[in-house]
C-alpha cells in the first residue's frame, strides 16, 4: 500500500515507526488538542468545528459541527457519541489503514467530540472481520485509560468519559447509521425510519451523534490549528483535506491525502497512472454505490459539489479504476451481487430487485441475454430507486444505470456474446 500526500494531516505520521503507540503519538504533539479542547466551552468548540467547514467523511458530507449542534442539551437522557468504523463498501478502504497507523488520532478526536456534545460514553463500532484493527483500537483505548486520558477526570478535569470498542458481526448494512445503532443495542441490524434522526433519538432512544472515523480523526488538527487553517484547504463549500483511496488498475494503489477539489487526473498521476500499456476505461468517484465516470470526467474536481454537478456522488472517495480489459457488464454484476448478498431484506424493492438484477446481469455476462433485457434492467432499477427504505438500494441502482448509460452496446452484446469472449479473462485485482 502506498501512502502519498499533497496535504499531510491525517496521514502525516503513517510512516513514523510505531506511530500507533501512545508514546510516539504524544511525541508528535498528540493529545495536546484534546487538552486544549477541554479548556474551551462546549459552544465554542462546536462553533470552531462548524466554522472549519468539516463535512462528514462517511459519504453523505453532512456538516460535522452542525450535526453536533443538533444534540438537544435540554433532553434529560444521556448523550452518546458513536463512531462508525464499519467500513465495508467495495473499494472503500481509508479508515482501516488510518486506524492501524494512528489509532490515537481517533481516540483523541473522540474525547473532543464527546466533550463538545456532553457525552460521557462513546462507542467505536468496527466491522467484525478486521480483528487486527479491533485489537489495535482496544490497545489504544486501554493505553489512553492508563494515561488518565479516559475514565474518571479526563486530563485531571471533572469531565468523565468511557469508550467502548464494539465489534460488528460482518453485515454491510450495519454501516447505515440506524442499523448500526440497532446492532449496538444487540438487535439484528436493520435501518430504522428517519426522522427521528439519531441526534434526537439514537442509541437507547437518546440523543446520539454518529460520525464516520475519518470525520472524528480530522477534529484534533482543527482544534490545534484553527478553523481558518482548515478552510484554507479545499474549496469554498468543501473545505479541508481528505483521504482518497485509489485501487484497481493503477501502478501504485493506496491512500492519497489531498485537498477536496483535487482532480482525478492529479490523483491518478500521484498513483503512477494506469498500468503500463493500458488505458483508463471507467472509474468510480466515491465507492461502488456511486454512478461510474469515464475518461471524460478526468478533470472533475473531486469535492461534494464538483462530483455531483458531473452526475455522481463523492461518497467515500474510493476511486476504483478499471482499464480497457474489463467488461463493464462483469464489473456491474460483481457489484450488484455484493449488494444482493448484503441487502437486509427489510423492504421488497431492494430485496427482490437486487435478485432480478443479478439474474439478468448473469445472463448478459454469459451471452444468454434476451432482446429487451437492457430495458428490463432499467425498468427494475426504476422500481427500486427512491422506493426502498435506505440508500443501499439507491447505491446498486446507480451502478447499473450509469454503466448502461455509458456502455449500453456492451450490455446489448450480452444478447449473443459472452463477456469473456469480448474481454478475455484477465487476472486483475478484481476478478
Ligand atoms: P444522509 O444524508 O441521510 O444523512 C447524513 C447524516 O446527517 C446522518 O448522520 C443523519 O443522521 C444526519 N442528518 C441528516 N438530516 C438531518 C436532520 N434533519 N436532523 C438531524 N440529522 C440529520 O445520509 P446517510 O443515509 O446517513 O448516508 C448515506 C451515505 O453513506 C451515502 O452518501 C454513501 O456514500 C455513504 N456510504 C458509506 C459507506 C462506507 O463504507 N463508509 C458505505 C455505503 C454508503
Ligand atoms: Fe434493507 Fe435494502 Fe430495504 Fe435498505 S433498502 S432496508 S438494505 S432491504
Amino acid at each position: 500500500m502506498s501512502v502519498d500526500t499533497l496535504t499531510p494531516i491525517l496521514t502525516d505520521n503513517w510512516d513514523v515507526p510505531e506511530a500507533w503507540k501512545i508514546a510516539t503519538y504524544e511525541a508528535q504533539g498528540g493529545y495536546q488538542a484534546a487538552r486544549k479542547a477541554l479548556g474551551m466551552t462546549q459552544a465554542d468548540l462546536i462553533t470552531l468545528v462548524k466554522d472549519s467547514g468539516l463535512r462528514g467523511r462517511g459519504g453523505a458530507g453532512f456538516p460535522t459541527g452542525v450535526k453536533w449542534s443538533f444534540i438537544p442539551q435540554d433532553n434529560p437522557n444521556p448523550k452518546y457519541l458513536v463512531i462508525n468504523c464499519d467500513e465495508s463498501e467495495p473499494g472503500t478502504c481509508k479508515d482501516m489503514p488510518m486506524l492501524m497507523a494512528t489509532p490515537h488520532t481517533l481516540v483523541e478526536g473522540a474525547i473532543i467530540a464527546s466533550y463538545a456534545v456532553n457525552a460521557h460514553h462513546a462507542f467505536i463500532y468496527v466491522r467484525g472481520e478486521v480483528l487486527h484493527v479491533i485489537r489495535r483500537l482496544q490497545k489504544a483505548v486501554a493505553d489512553a485509560y492508563a494515561a488518565g486520558y479516559l475514565g474518571k477526570g479526563v486530563f485531571g478535569t471533572d469531565y468523565d468519559l468511557d469508550i467502548v470498542v464494539h465489534a460488528g458481526a460482518g453485515a454491510y448494512i450495519c454501516g447505515e447509521e440506524t442499523a448500526l445503532l440497532d446492532s449496538l443495542e444487540g438487535r439484528r441490524g436493520q435501518p430504522r425510519l428517519r426522522p427521528p434522526f439519531p441526534a434526537v433519538a439514537g442509541l437507547y432512544a437518546s440523543p446520539t451523534v454518529v460520525n464516520n472515523a475519518e470525520s472524528i480523526a480530522s477534529v484534533p488538527a482543527i482544534v490545534r490549528n484553527g478553523a481558518d487553517w482548515y478552510k484554507s484547504m479545499g474549496t469554498e463549500r468543501s473545505a479541508g483535506a481528505t483521504i482518497y483511496s485509489l485501487s484497481g488498475h493503477v501502478k501504485r494503489p493506496g491512500q492519497y491525502e489531498a485537498p477536496l477539489g483535487t482532480t482525478f487526473r492529479t490523483l491518478l498521476d500521484l498513483a503512477g497512472g494506469v498500468r503500463d500499456g493500458h488505458q483508463l476505461k471507467f472509474f468510480t468517484p466515491g465507492g461502488s454505490s456511486t454512478p461510474i465516470f469515464t475518461p471524460a470526467q478526468l478533470d472533475t474536481a473531486l469535492d461534494y459539489e464538483g462530483v455531483s454537478a458531473a452526475g455522481s456522488i463523492l461518497g467515500t472517495k474510493a476511486l476504483q479504476i478499471f482499464d480497457e480489459t474489463v467488461s463493464v457488464v462483469r464489473a456491474t454484476l460483481r457489484w450488484v451481487e455484493f449488494y444482493k448478498h448484503e441487502s437486509c431484506g427489510k423492504c421488497t424493492p431492494c430485496r427482490e430487485g437486487s435478485w432480478w438484477l443479478v439474474q439478468t446481469l448473469r445472463n448478459l455476462e454469459a451471452g444468454k441475454g434476451h432482446e429487451g433485457d437492457v430495458d428490463k434492467l432499467l425498468d427494475v432499477c426504476d422500481n427500486v430507486s427512491m422506493k426502498s427504505f435506505c440508500t443501499l438500494a439507491d447505491g446498486f441502482v446507480a451502478n447499473v444505470t450509469s454503466s448502461v448509460k455509458f456502455f449500453r452496446d456492451e450490455f446489448e452484446a450480452g444478447y449473443h456474446t459472452p463477456a469473456w469472449e469480448l474481454f478475455p479473462y484477465e487476472k486483475s485485482v478484481y476478478f
